[in-house]
């Protein structure tokens, strides 16, 4: 028997991934942390979640921490 296995886009580890994991389930590699989606099954296809466009605000939560106005947001 053969795990079903795929291969991070970031770093290039081997992803083992659950035999009843769908199509846009997410996975964190182990490795390097990223979000990866499982975009195909057969064979195992992996995108970074990060390719998406909520990325802006993921980091605007991030530089959120001091008290300072939007006008600082940071770029
Ligand atoms: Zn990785």
């Amino acid at each position: 028997m053969v795990m079903p296995q795929g291969t991070c886009p970031e770093c290039k580890a081997a992803i083992h991934v659950d035999e009843d994991a769908d199509k846009g389930d997410t996975i964190e590699c182990d490795e390097c942390g990223a979000t990866l989606r499982l975009v195909g099954l057969d064979p195992i296809e992996l995108d970074l979640e990060s390719d998406y466009d909520d990325e802006d605000e993921d980091y605007d939560d991030d530089y959120d921490d001091d008290d300072d106005d939007d006008r600082d947001r940071y770029y």
